[in-house]
This record gives structure tokens, C-alpha cells and sequence, in this order.
């Protein structure tokens, strides 16, 4: 029978999270308060925005983390409310350079969210992001860093911002250095941009996953190219109306997964969108009308495409089997 069973009960992984967008908005009222600083309102969901307007949010809630504690608390409290939710495995997106200054140096930055992450309810890893709007080369100073924590807690190298800012070739050096250590690669594409980005990253960046990428599901040989290579989407569904690139009804989850591309869902930034990981999947049943198998289909998905070790990810796809079987 479709829709009785509880969404926090399937066993589930965040796949995309944004540290500061990952903040309780009461505990950015808190920092801003304590720091002394106005935060901009929160964004009218209702419309339709530029990149900015998400961009000058988000750097305004992040003035309010001044110290490693102040991270260590975001990325505890971000992992008791997604395992709240059914999630056993969080991976955690930052860009060191952001917190650099407040923190004292990158290290110190993603020493912070490690700190974290050792006090959070369930286990956490580490993805180290750059962004497209900063240099190849200081993308390759992040993977350099990313490599030295890798099997200490980073899991994988990211590149978030507006993918329209950055040229793909550009961040190859920084990669390859992450493919040589292991780690998972994470590229931020198909969101503003076309399929023909979505494919760049993968054949040129060797993505694992893509951050967004539903531009890819309109166009069948890039989602062939994403079959054959198993190359996850990360499909935040709260992430598309507020930028008008889709209507909530129309997030291509079911076409991706119908394509046979692996699909792993996040919330990106709960902060500003208002949603979190259990919601996220509430909406893909509420709104887009997935079924209970669809549904275990996601968690599958975002365990599998994950970089959870494998203990864990039999312990957690062996979870789904038994909630897609209760009655
Ligand atoms: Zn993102």
C-alpha cells in the first residue's frame, strides 16, 4: 500500500548541504544577535530570484559563524535534525576560503567542521568545496587540502556557487589531485546551465555526482553518459522554484530515476529554502506523486552514490528493503 509509511522511518542519506545554509534559523538569530549584526529577511519563496539575492542571504547569515565552536554547533545541530529525519549518513559541503578569516586560516576551517562532526548523533563527512567564481588554482589549493584529510573525515571535493561563472577545464588540476586520493567529486552543474555542462563534468572533471544537474534529464545522451558511468543526481526539490528554473511540480526526479540514472536527494540550504531532508522527500510523494518504491528508490540511490563506508551502506539499503516490505 502506497503513502502509510512514515518518511523518517526509511533509512536515508543527505547527499547535498550547505554548511551555513544548513543553520537552525533559531540559531542564526542567536549568532546574529550575539555578533551584533542585522540578517537580510528571509527569501520570499514566492517569487522568482537572481543568483544574488540567494548569494547576499547566504553570506549575511554567514557572518553571524565567528568562531570554530559556532561552526562545531551548526554541523551538530544540522546532523540531530537531518538523523531526526531517518538520515545515517550527512555529508556536509563547505568552502574553507568563506570561513577562513573569521577562523584563522582554511585548515582551521575544516578542523572546525570536523570538530563538528565528531559530536554529531550520526557519522558525517566532510565534502570541500571551491567555487566556480574563484580560480583553477585556488581550487587545486582546496583539493591539495581535501587530499590531506581524506580518510580523516573529508569525503569528497565540491564546487558550489553559480556554475555559470567558472570554465570547466580550468578546475581539472584540482580533480584529478581528488580522483588520486579517493575522493568523491561533486561538481555543482545543470542547474542554471545545460546538459552540455552536466556532460563537461563528468568526462572532464570525472564527477561521481553531479549537484543539481536536472538540466541533463531532457537530453538522452547525456543521461546515457550518466547511466553508464553511474553518476548520481543530487536533486534538491525546494532549490528550483525560487530561481524559476523548475516549478515544484515539475523537479525531473521521476524522469531521472525512469532513465535509470541514480538519483540522491538533499536539501541544499534548509536555511534559506525551508525544508529539510525528510521534508524533501515528503514533497517528492506530497507533489510529484512518487510511490513508496520510488521513494525507497531515492534512498537507494543517495546511499549507494554515497561515501559512506560500505558497512554502512549495507546496514542502511538493507533498512529500506525492510521498510519497503512492512505493511
Ligand atoms: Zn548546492
Amino acid at each position: 500500500m502506497s503513502g502509510v509509511r512514515l518518511i523518517e522511518t526509511l533509512p536515508k542519506v543527505q547527499s547535498h548541504l550547505h554548511l551555513t545554509g544548513a543553520m537552525r534559523p533559531s540559531t542564526l538569530a542567536e549568532l546574529a544577535a550575539r555578533a551584533g549584526i542585522d540578517v537580510l529577511p528571509v527569501l520570499d519563496l514566492d517569487g522568482v530570484h537572481e543568483w544574488p539575492a540567494f548569494q547576499g542571504r547566504y553570506d549575511a547569515a554567514r557572518a553571524a559563524v565567528r568562531s570554530a565552536a559556532d561552526v562545531a554547533r551548526v554541523v551538530r545541530e544540522a546532523a540531530e535534525d537531518d538523523a531526526a529525519g531517518g538520515c545515517g549518513w550527512l555529508e556536509l559541503q563547505m568552502d574553507p576560503t568563506s570561513y577562513a578569516p573569521a577562523l584563522g586560516g582554511v585548515e582551521a576551517a575544516v578542523e572546525a567542521v570536523l570538530a563538528g562532526a565528531a559530536a554529531a548523533p550520526i557519522p558525517v563527512g566532510v565534502i570541500v568545496a571551491s567555487s566556480w567564481a574563484r580560480p583553477g588554482a585556488h581550487a587545486t589549493r582546496l583539493a591539495t587540502l581535501a587530499a590531506r584529510y581524506a580518510g580523516d573525515g573529508v569525503v569528497g571535493f565540491g564546487l558550489s556557487n553559480d556554475e555559470r561563472r567558472g570554465r570547466v577545464a580550468d578546475f581539472a588540476p584540482a580533480f584529478r589531485i581528488a580522483a588520486d586520493h579517493g575522493l568523491a567529486r561533486t561538481p555543482h552543474a545543470g542547474f542554471f546551465t545545460g546538459a552540455a555542462h552536466v556532460r563537461a563534468c563528468v568526462e572532464t572533471l570525472d564527477a561521481t555526482r553531479i549537484g543539481h544537474g536536472t538540466s541533463a534529464v531532457g537530453n538522452p545522451a547525456v543521461l546515457d553518459l550518466l547511466v553508464s558511468r553511474q553518476v548520481a543526481l543530487e536533486m534538491c526539490p525546494t532549490s528550483y522554484p525560487p530561481f524559476g528554473v523548475h516549478p515544484l511540480a515539475s523537479v525531473p526526479v521521476r524522469a531521472a530515476l525512469a532513465a535509470g540514472v541514480p538519483v540522491a536527494i538533499g536539501s541544499d540550504d534548509p536555511l534559506l529554502f525551508g525544508v529539510g531532508l525528510a521534508g524533501q522527500y515528503a514533497l517528492c510523494r506530497d507533489v510529484l506523486a512518487l510511490d513508496d518504491a520510488e521513494l525507497a528508490a531515492l534512498a537507494r540511490g543517495g546511499i549507494t552514490a554515497s561515501a559512506a563506508s560500505a558497512d554502512l551502506k549495507r546496514t542502511l539499503l538493507a533498512g529500506v528493503d525492510t521498510w519497503l516490505a512492512s505493511p
